[in-house]
Formats: structure tokens, C-alpha cells, sequence
């Protein structure tokens, strides 16, 4: 399911709370990065190793669309879109808030090795469908975040179009959309399962390398 991926987009920032939760003011814009694809691993159930040398990880569980066929304008979410999954887009946290303090890219905290996770993907459920349930995280068994696409700052289809316009947008793209509130740190041995609906989709435990 990987293989196949080109581009990977994703969105910072894109829930008040968790802009709040990190202090950092609400963007004008769609706030946009990007990630290679060796970032990209599976919610397998199996053990995904992280660098455990360069300071805190943290997590942040996100919806993932994946773009169906080329951008153009007027076209509809829902004709663009035809799969979705649960995401983790995992950060340096550390690292990005020294990059950020240089004014430097985000890129050494955001697209290392294993950083973006995902579920097997889902059929789209529809942007009305998702509006009426909520994405969460376990962590431990534990629920840490929960969000709900409806408190997105800038919705999916002014992000779809803000990417288009500024990177162009196509078949076998993917778009993290932000995460909501509740990010928290990486330690070893955690494990965190992926949920929409209450239905868990795909887990990870992690391994910090030395
Ligand atoms: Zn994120």
C-alpha cells in the first residue's frame, strides 16, 4: 500500500487547541509541509523503530486522504478522494522547536524514518460521514487524543485547493490534515492503535534506537 504513494503533504496547526497546546499562534493559511516517502511505515501491528538519540518524539494522530486522480479546479473532495486512513505524523519535537527558533524547515524533525504511519487504507467515508465521527489514539491502551474533522481550522477542501495551487495535487498523493489536541512524548516500548469510530484500524510499538 505504500509503494504506490507520491507525495506527502501535511498540515500544521490545523486544530485551535493543539495550536494552543504548543503556543503557537493560528495560521492565515493553510500551514503546509512536506515529507519524503522513506518517512512512510505500516500500522502493522509490528515494532517500528524511532531514534531515540535526538531528543523528545512525540506523536500526533491525524486523518490521511489519499488523492484519487489529477486536480482541477471545481472538482469536488469527494471525486478527488477515494481512500482515507488513521495517521501518526511522528516529531522531533526538540529538534523542530531549535529549527523553528533558527527559522530554519521543518524537514529533520518531520520527515525521518518511520515518522509517517498509517493505517490500512478505508474506503472515504464522505465529507458529511465525517463530520459525525471521531478519530482517536490509544497509547498504552489509553485513549490521548481525540479530534473530529469538524474542528479543523481550514477544512479539507480549502487545504485540497490551497495544495493544488501551490504544489499541485494528484493521483497517489497523500494529506495529513493536522492533528488535534493532546500530543505527547514517545518512550520505548510504547504502543499506540489508530482508531476511527471507536474501530481500532492499525498499531505500532515502538522501538527507540540508542
Ligand atoms: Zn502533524
Amino acid at each position: 500500500m505504500l509503494e504506490s504513494i507520491k507525495n506527502i503533504v501535511c498540515v500544521g496547526r490545523n486544530y485551535v487547541q493543539h495550536a494552543q497546546e504548543l503556543n503557537n499562534p493560528i495560521p492565515q493559511a493553510p500551514l503546509l509541509f512536506t515529507k519524503p516517502t522513506h518517512s512512510l511505515a505500516e500500522a502493522n501491528g509490528r515494532e517500528l523503530i524511532l531514534p531515540g538519540n535526538r531528543g523528545q518524539i512525540q506523536y500526533e494522530v491525524e486523518l490521511v486522504f489519499h488523492i484519487a486522480r489529477r486536480y482541477e479546479p471545481g472538482i469536488k473532495v469527494d471525486d478527488l478522494v477515494d481512500q482515507m486512513a488513521i495517521g501518526i505524523d511522528f516529531t522531533l519535537r526538540d529538534v523542530q522547536t531549535e529549527l523553528k527558533g533558527k527559522g530554519h524547515p521543518w524537514v529533520l524533525a518531520k520527515g525521518f524514518i518511520n515518522s509517517a504511519v498509517l493505517t490500512p487504507w478505508q474506503p472515504f467515508a464522505g465529507l458529511g460521514t465525517l463530520m459525525t465521527i471521531d478519530f482517536s489514539l490509544e497509547k498504552n491502551g489509553q485513549e490521548v487524543q481525540r479530534g473530529n474533522m469538524k474542528n479543523m481550522i481550514f477544512d479539507l477542501p480549502t487545504v485540497v485547493e490551497y495544495t493544488a495551487m501551490h504544489l499541485g495535487l494528484g493521483q497517489g498523493d497523500i494529506i495529513f490534515t493536522g492533528t488535534p489536541a493532546g500530543v505527547g512524548p514517545v518512550l520505548d516500548g510504547d504502543m499506540f492503535t489508530c482508531k476511527l469510530a471507536e474501530q481500532g484500524l492499525g498499531s505500532c510499538i515502538i522501538k527507540l534506537t540508542k
